[in-house]
């Protein structure tokens, strides 16, 4: 049996810090589950989220790249049960749409908002989540990194298979590559067979992509010329930009640097910005331009296989107790990590 009462860090006003409240464990109603919670990624999206610009109302609990086991199943729920080891997609879906229906689950029709920030998420020892959200964790990949994978690592391969196809020997350039999911960006274009050039203007997280061999070579994008470096360094054929940053700088750098037939893929989210192209440039280069929203189920399932058979290692540069929450998205803020920020969640041993 659960605990009665859990800890969740609840947000009382957008833009305002989190509270350690006691609340009751609540019950899952039909077709949902309670998730025992392990650990919940932190990224820049959350950053958006706990400022009030991706919607939902307060107080809220929230969190969504989590990882954990299922405690309780409601009513309806036959896939599931207790012991079971689960992340899940953070886009609350109709499942029945027609986009839904056919594998573009990303544009539902009906899309309910984000977990965590639309109802209470996972930064609390226990947490309610829709029984279709879920993806089983395979054995062989730890529930500390599942969380990230179903958002940072299921991200880049849905831009990697759906918004490029990328093809073996194919050069891709990857801007923000020291970011969160920029890091998971170079390793999944490698598993699918490219060759990663990774763009990146902050000093100390290029140099932690050098020390750990992520990109087949690296461009700092401080330097005036960061364009057409790249175009060098893919000896004119670079066939995808990824953008992480999506600043009119990088937006204007990373189109300049396709090649013919290339595909331009905008991943960060900016409200401010433009894609401009030329027109001639688009029709006679047959240049592809394009967003990534997030990532499947399937997609997240086939990002934990990527995990598994050791192909992408997931990037963790800080763990930090589920009390110290504030601690985990002022390290975001500041930018001040490599790789993603993890929160402990997991109630501590004896307590009730
Ligand atoms: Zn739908």
């Amino acid at each position: 049996m659960p605990p009665d009462t859990m800890t969740a860090m609840v947000l009382d006003r957008f833009g305002g810090s989190f509270r350690a409240e006691s609340r009751p464990v609540p019950r899952p109603g039909p077709g949902e589950v309670l998730v025992d919670i392990d650990s919940c990624g932190v990224g820049l999206t959350l950053e958006h989220g706990r400022l009030g610009l991706l919607g939902g109302s307060t107080p809220r609990v929230l969190g969504h790249e989590l990882a954990g086991q299922v405690a309780v199943v409601g009513p309806g729920v036959r896939l599931w049960a207790p012991g079971d080891r689960v992340t899940a997609s953070f886009y609350l879906l109709c499942g029945s749409c027609d986009m839904c229906a056919s594998g573009r689950e990303t544009l539902c029709r009906n899309n309910g908002g984000f977990y965590g920030l639309a109802v209470d998420g996972a930064f609390a020892e226990q947490a309610i989540v829709p029984a279709h959200s879920l993806v089983p964790v395979p054995d062989g990949v730890g529930l500390r990194e599942a969380g990230l994978v179903a958002d940072a690592v299921a991200t880049p391969y849905h831009v990697a298979a759906q918004r490029i196809g990328i093809r073996p020997g194919q050069h891709v350039a990857v801007i923000g590559a020291g970011g969160g999911v920029g890091v998971h960006m170079l390793q999944v274009a490698r598993a699918f067979g490219a060759r990663v050039i990774g763009i990146e203007r902050d000093g100390a997280k290029l140099a932690e992509l050098e020390k750990r061999g992520l990109a087949d070579v690296l461009v700092d994008s401080g330097a005036p010329d960061w364009s057409a470096q790249v175009v060098r360094a893919a000896g004119g054929r670079l066939t995808a930009c990824v953008d992480m940053v999506s600043s009119q700088e990088t937006l204007d750098g990373g189109i300049d640097a396709l090649d013919a037939g290339g595909t331009f893929v905008v991943v960060g989210h900016r409200a401010d910005t433009q894609v401009r192209v030329p027109s001639t440039r688009l029709l006679l280069g047959e240049l592809v331009v394009t967003g990534n929203r997030y990532a499947t189920r399937a997609e997240i399932a086939a990002s934990l296989e990527l995990v598994r058979t050791g192909r992408v290692e997931p990037v963790i540069g800080s763990v930090l107790p589920l009390v110290e929450l504030d601690s985990a998205f002022a390290a975001i803020r500041a930018n001040e990590v490599f790789g993603r920020v993890v929160v402990d969640c997991a109630a501590p041993a004896g307590a009730s």
